[in-house]
């Protein structure tokens, strides 16, 4: 008991000892492994700082690269479109000098499906991409112009009264486009077929020969500044006159939503053919309201 005490006490001293004498070298040791763990943290941290500025770096050059190449494609785009519409302007140029040659953009023989209602000195002519106004180059012989709209002098009349009609009911009107000759068409259809190839002029413009613009029964509607037309034209209260009062004037809408199929064409509200009172109240009446389905003729597409 008394031996195994005295040895605790002695190692304790020894202990005590050793590191009185090694004091500074412990110090020493101790502050050497601090330094070390600061030193490398410090080196971390700065490699990870460095990293991270190389890498934002990197990202902001690519970015401006993108940016860059952006840039040089739509200069292109519209270096190519500006070139698309110089020769356009070529080739509409041309047609207007020389409209014969247009009409190899149709096909004269056939294009006029079902051989009814061609007389396109009347109302009652019935054209769509099925049926083409024959012949291809037709001119009206009757054309007058009366509140801004050149159209068949069958039709003015009733024009001249509807136009009045929608001024005293707080509802004027005016006209964007109505009779467009042959070489006319020739020229914007060639000018979107240079935009946009054959289909994609389809879309947008009728053949040359396709148009009801080209028989002077079609007139183009606008509010009374010409401010909103085209697609805002059907948001218009003038719109909404037409809809309840057209028809007693023997206009109609020809276009209507729904009946893309039928008619061959997208709905535009502000396109207005003269088919006369009789028809136009009729289908009114009867709630038909395209002429191939009042007439039981094809339509559509080409
Ligand atoms: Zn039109």
């Amino acid at each position: 008991m008394l031996y195994t005490s005295y040895m605790h006490t002695s190692r304790r001293r020894s202990f005590w000892r050793f590191l009185r004498r090694h004091l500074l070298l412990i110090v020493i040791i101790i502050s050497l492994v601090a330094a070390s763990l600061i030193t490398i943290n410090w080196f971390t941290n700065s490699i990870n700082t460095l990293t991270a500025e190389r890498q934002a770096e990197s990202a902001a050059e690519l970015a401006r690269l993108d940016a860059e190449i952006q840039e040089i494609v739509e200069q292109r785009a519209e270096e190519e479109r500006l070139r698309k519409l110089a020769e356009a302007k070529k080739t509409a140029e041309e047609v207007i000098r020389n409209p014969s040659q247009a009409a190899q953009t149709v096909d004269a023989s056939s294009c006029n499906v079902s051989g009814e209602r061609t007389d396109a000195t009347q109302p009652s002519v019935l054209v769509n991409k099925k049926h083409c106004i024959q012949p291809l180059s037709y001119a009206p012989s009757d054309l007058v112009t009366v509140n801004g709209a050149t159209i068949s002098a069958k039709a003015a009349d009733d024009f001249q009264a509807l136009f009045a009609a929608a001024q005293a009911a707080g509802q004027p009107l005016s006209v964007t486009s109505s009779y467009r000759s042959y070489s006319t068409q020739v020229a914007t259809y060639n000018y979107w077929v240079s935009i946009s190839g054959a289909s994609g002029a389809d879309e947008y413009s009728a053949r040359p020969g396709y148009s009801e613009h080209q028989t002077g029964f079609a007139v183009d509607f606008a509010n009374s500044t010409g401010s909103c037309s085209l697609d805002c034209f059907g948001t218009t209260s003038q719109y909404s006159w037409l809809q309840e009062n057209a028809a007693t004037y023997g206009f109609i809408q020809r276009y209507y939503a729904g009946k893309e199929n039928v008619t061959g064409y997208m709905a535009e509200e502000w396109h207005y053919r003269y088919v006369g009172p009789t028809v136009a109240l009729d289908m009114k009446d009867k709630g038909i309201l395209t002429l191939e389905e009042y007439w039981g003729l094809p339509g559509g597409d080409y």
